[in-house]
């Protein structure tokens, strides 16, 4: 085992952290702040509940103590969070950080990239659950164009970033999309991800019967175009990734439902309000932000973090799998852990 090298019940080690820095969004999508129920009305944090970025930077710190090489920032929307580039800065001068991602639906990059960009952030996930103007519209619940993102991921790419676009799939939903937005960004020679539609949080009205799974999106695609699957890029890499064989254009899946990847997952999440949570299907996490605001020493909040982890043994979406369908009822949204 490696000098700084914390392992869990299952023998996996911590590398990834996620860190929201706002359960706030400027989007309503169906799937995960449906606005019947994140409505004008809904009370979402105080600023005060937040960690501030020096409790954030502080955290980092010490979970690259415990092995964490990269980080992705998220929300909630985390172009939402004021001045989030000074925490990309702070974050980027870390040693031990291999890497920093942000992930973002895209309607504010216009406006932040370059900022972002400057700051030393490299890389962008961004969310685009459809082309189609009318399903985008309904989908995000705000009525924003796709338009403007597919603009913003041109302009993305253009000052420098490194850029991939996930797609949740929803059976009869946008299943229709697959093939458009196969070939847009094969045409761009953006990686594609397909991500299956999941069971996070208890709003969405998940069932089984809406999840369109890897092998059946591998069928559709197939049909048009030839693909073939790529190797491991390393250990606990999370996408399953193809390449379109003419134009080498990458394509990946999240199989959380359908090939659960939990064995290799070392990823922990930390929510804007400072709860560490070690599965995306947890129901409860672990109060940091108590623990810096109380004085505790950085030592004390290493080791605190370090018996979270040596006592994990969360497996969620394996179990889920196995007992075809879901299990616990009182998960976190997403929005609140970040996706
Ligand atoms: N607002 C940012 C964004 O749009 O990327 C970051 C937060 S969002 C929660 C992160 C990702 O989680 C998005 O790609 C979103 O589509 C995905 N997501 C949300 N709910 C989901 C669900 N039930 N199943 C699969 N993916 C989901």
């Amino acid at each position: 085992m490696k000098k700084n090298q914390v392992l869990d019940q299952r023998h996996r080690p911590l590398r990834d952290l996620r860190i929201s820095v706002t359960d706030r969004c400027n989007f309503r999508c169906t799937y995960c702040m449906p606005k019947e129920i994140f409505g004008d009305d809904y009370q979402f944090l105080p600023k005060d509940h937040l960690l501030t970025f020096e409790e954030i930077v502080r955290l980092t710190k010490i979970f690259v103590e415990l092995g964490v090489k990269k980080i992705k920032l998220t929300g909630g929307e985390p172009l939402l969070r004021k001045d989030v580039y000074k925490l990309i800065a702070m974050l980027s001068k870390i040693e031990g950080i291999h890497d920093i991602g942000l992930t973002t639906n895209g309607v504010y990059l216009k406006k932040y990239g370059s900022k972002l960009y400057e700051a030393g952030l490299r890389r962008l996930n961004i969310s685009l659950d459809a082309i189609d103007d009318d399903t985008f519209r309904r989908l995000n619940g705000r009525d924003v164009s796709a338009k403007t993102v597919l603009a913003n991921i041109d302009y993305a790419v253009s000052i420098g970033f490194s850029v991939k676009v996930n797609m949740v799939v929803q059976k009869g939903v946008n299943d229709h999309q697959i093939l458009p937005m196969t070939e847009y960004f094969k045409n761009k020679g953006i990686p594609l991800r397909f991500i299956e539609f999941m069971d996070v949080g208890n709003t969405n009205g998940w069932n089984m019967k809406d999840v369109l799974i890897k092998k059946d999106i591998v069928k559709m695609i197939s049909s048009v175009y030839s693909i073939e699957p790529i190797d491991e890029n390393y250990f606990g890499e999370v996408a399953k990734r193809y390449r379109h064989q003419d134009t080498g254009s990458e394509i990946g899946f999240i199989t959380s439902v359908s090939e659960p990847f939990c064995s290799s997952c070392t990823r922990a999440r930390i929510s804007s309000d400072g709860k560490l949570y070690t599965c995306l299907y947890a129901h409860e996490g672990f109060d940091l932000r108590d623990f810096i605001r109380s004085g505790k020493s950085p030592e004390e909040i290493k080791m605190a973090i370090e018996r979270v982890w040596q006592n994990r043994k969360d497996q969620y979406s394996v179990e889920r799998t196995e007992n075809k369908g879901m299990l616990n009822k009182n998960k976190i949204e997403m929005s609140y852990i970040g996706g």
